[in-house]
């Protein structure tokens, strides 16, 4: 990527990502199957059998805006993805960006920023890179005389139901007016005048998120985080521009719908059905005539409801992808439901 300015005019921007295999995949000898052989292809090379059993790999291709290969931090990932999207909301618009992927695969180290030790750092995130920048634009010259608020909220959408992550996890509902509108009654939308804040309202919904969790039966790999940070105009309080962070449930849990267990198997379907949703609606962003979409379908449709809709929405997906030969079939997946997001 060195040399490559991101490009600032796509309504739709679906970039993947590659990360290293860790400490327990590297003890059990897994094998790396994904490379990433220029700035814009991921290739996985899926093994297969021939019918005499003889082993061979067949190299699965594909292209993305971007794909960033395991080396890639951080920074450079949210360069090339959300940091283009900050002007946007201050240019009147809605802008989103998900981070879509199998559990592991990197999508809260993304968004969230990663674990050291007990502590999260949320400075090395998307959310808190793209909060920064958001307090950029408003002291630049350009919009400084807008006057404009920035303030935040941060929600959890679990078996289609919503909870704040600023408020103890409180269930809170989504009402739909004549109009259209879509709202979440009760959400806790903090104004914040310093980065120190939001790093702070970012720490606490993070933290809000895995509490009374385990690795092992984690909550967080079946449900959707929204990060969003809206910025309103003074006085009327009306919304300029939003941008909505978004860490998605683990797309794998959306496959699993023959579990044992009747709960399991509702909440599989009910991400299925989202992530089948949201593709849609993302789809249909570059496309006129887009009111017959299924928003209403899912939770997570329904309350973005208004950032897929008009000329100046911008979305961006990052797809993550897990190396390891054992996660191949995830990978590929991951890869088509990519691939589908954005006909390039
Ligand atoms: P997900 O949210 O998709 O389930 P995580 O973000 O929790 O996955 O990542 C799983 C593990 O892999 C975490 O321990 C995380 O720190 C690590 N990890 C993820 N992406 C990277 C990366 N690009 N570089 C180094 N470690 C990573
Ligand atoms: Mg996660």
């Amino acid at each position: 990527l060195t040399g490559t300015e991101p490009v600032e005019d796509h309504q739709i921007t679906v970039c993947v990502r590659k990360r290293p295999l860790n400490k327990k995949e590297l003890n059990k000898k897994e094998v790396d199957v994904i490379s990433v052989p220029t700035k814009d292809q991921m290739i996985v090379h899926e093994p297969k059998n021939k019918v005499d059993l003889t082993k061979y790999l067949e190299n699965q291709k594909f292209r993305f805006d971007y794909a960033f290969d395991d080396s890639c931090t951080n920074e450079i990932v949210y360069k090339y993805t959300a940091k283009p999207l900050v002007a946007t909301i201050f240019e009147g618009g809605m802008a989103t960006c998900f981070a879509y992927g199998q559990t592991g695969s990197g999508k809260t180290h993304t968004m969230g920023g990663d674990f050291q030790g007990k502590t999260q750092d949320c400075k090395k995130g998307i959310y808190a890179m793209a909060a920064r920048d958001v307090f950029t634009y408003l002291r630049a010259p350009k919009y400084k005389p807008l006057n404009l608020i920035v303030s935040a909220s941060f929600f959890e959408i679990y078996s289609g139901k919503v909870f704040d992550l600023l408020a103890d996890k409180a269930k809170l509902r989504v009402l739909e007016d004549g109009k259209q509108q879509v709202q979440i009654v009760g959400l806790t939308e903090k104004v914040v005048d310093s980065v120190d804040e939001v790093l702070k309202l970012i720490q606490h919904g993070n933290a809000a998120r895995t509490s009374g969790q385990t690795s092992a039966n984690s909550n967080s790999s079946r449900s959707h985080a929204v990060f969003q940070v809206v910025v309103r105009s003074p006085g009327m309080h009306r919304v300029h521009g939003k941008f909505s962070l978004i860490d998605l449930a683990g797309n794998e849990r959306g496959a699993d719908t023959s579990s044992a267990n009747r709960q399991t198997r509702m909440e599989s379907a009910e991400i299925n059905k989202s992530l089948l949703a949201l593709k849609e609606c993302i789809r249909a962003l570059g496309m006129k005539g887009n009111n017959h979409l299924p928003f209403r379908v899912s939770k997570l449709t329904q309350v973005l409801r208004d950032s897929f809709i008009g000329d100046k929405s911008r979305t961006c997906m990052i797809a993550m992808i897990s190396p390891a030969m054992a996660s191949c079939e995830h990978s590929l997946n991951t890869l088509r439901y990519a691939d589908r997001v954005k006909e390039l």
